[in-house]
């Protein structure tokens, strides 16, 4: 016997990457940043330390979303903060636009094989997930925008996981256009492809950026993600969010972090720089690795079953992302590290195959 709610107990749970506590491993299998963060982070949060906490922080986090609209005028033509929510990493923020959007019974559409907690919020909500399949080249059929009763949102991240492929601004517009909903673009990778979607937003009311400081901003561990669309959309998601759903610490070190660009180019330049050669070296074990617009690459492999080889990387103190995707095909999803980090990983794989 059960007391919660049916579809919380029939909900198998997200199981997020493992993440070992201590030093053991070489870690790169959840695409977090391998190099620390901006020094004005430390900063910042060093000044709101000396501040005290014995206060509630902003609810709004009206700092961080000056500071980010002035960052996106040249995009987002008359952005003002009103257009931006701040969020507890952007994982609260997709709860939010689930919670705000879809009510129980109503429908939720995401493309597949692609980020798996999406599934998991429409679940909890109580609500069904209907998944559209990628073509064989990672592209997305006309099915994703196609009606159905009951739609009542769109997830779409952009680059997408596990693949890292990209979805073109123009291509992302007419499906956006197409759906009788709101289409989220979930870009917590786009800091580390070719462009992005962030003047769409002014150019559709039915558009809905989030992104994240917890990749490209090497801030996993401080929470911060943040929405960005047309305020009459911003103002309802306000209603739902927690009152206080990010603290005074990350308000501080986020607005160090993007007042820092000189900071995110340089990262972007040597993530990129090591990307390629982690391609090329999976590419030259055989494996048919997939050109990425993000800091990951997804490999699968033509002939060789791949878990075997996730369990002795692992063994051996490497840990990747090894995902199964019935119907499609399972894959190693390996993070951008280090240099010396993914030349390890690289240097194991090739006494394995
Ligand atoms: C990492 C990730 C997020 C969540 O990031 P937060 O750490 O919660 O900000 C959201 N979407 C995708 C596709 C991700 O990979």
């Amino acid at each position: 016997m059960s007391f919660v709610r049916p579809n919380i107990d029939a909900l198998a749970g997200y199981a997020p990457g493992e993440q070992p506590q201590g030093g053991k491993f070489i870690k790169l299998n959840t695409n977090e940043n391998p190099y620390p963060a901006s020094p004005a982070v430390t900063t910042a949060i060093e000044a709101a330390l000396r501040n005290g906490l014995q206060r509630y922080p902003d609810p709004m986090a009206t700092a961080f979303r000056l500071r980010a609209a002035q960052l996106f005028a040249p995009d987002v033509p008359g952005i003002t903060p009103d257009w931006i929510l701040c969020g507890n990493g952007s994982d609260d923020l997709l709860t939010i636009l689930t919670r705000t959007f879809i009510g129980e019974g109503e429908l939720l559409r995401l493309p597949y094989p692609s980020y798996i907690l999406y599934r998991t919020l429409a679940e909890i909500q109580g609500a069904r997930a209907e998944e559209v399949r990628f073509n064989a080249d990672w592209s997305l059929s006309d099915d994703f925008s196609a009606t159905a009763a009951g739609l009542k949102l769109a997830f779409l991240p952009n680059p997408n996981s596990p693949s890292g492929t990209y979805i073109a601004p123009e291509r992302v517009l007419e499906i956006a256009e197409r759906l009788p909903c709101p289409l989220v673009v979930d870009e917590a990778y786009v800091d580390f492809a070719a462009t992005n979607c962030l003047n769409l937003v002014g150019r559709s009311e039915k558009i809905i950026i989030t992104r994240t400081l917890s990749k490209s901003y090497a801030l996993a561990g401080l929470r911060f993600g943040f929405a960005i669309a047309q305020p009459q959309l911003i103002r309802e998601m306000i209603k739902v969010k927690d009152s206080y759903n990010v603290d005074a610490l990350s308000i501080a070190g986020a607005t160090g972090a993007i007042d820092d660009q000189a900071w995110l180019r340089e990262n972007r330049r040597k993530v990129l720089a090591t990307r390629d050669k982690l391609t090329a070296g999976m590419t030259a074990l055989g494996f048919n690795a997939v050109p990425s617009q993000a800091n990951f690459v997804w490999c699968p492999h033509p002939k060789l079953p791949v878990k075997p080889l996730y369990e002795q990387l692992k063994a051996s103190g490497v840990l990747v992302r090894y995902m199964n995707y019935p119907g499609w095909s399972d894959g190693l999803r390996i993070s951008v590290g280090t240099e010396d980090q993914n030349e390890a990983c690289l240097g194991l794989l090739r006494g394995m195959v």
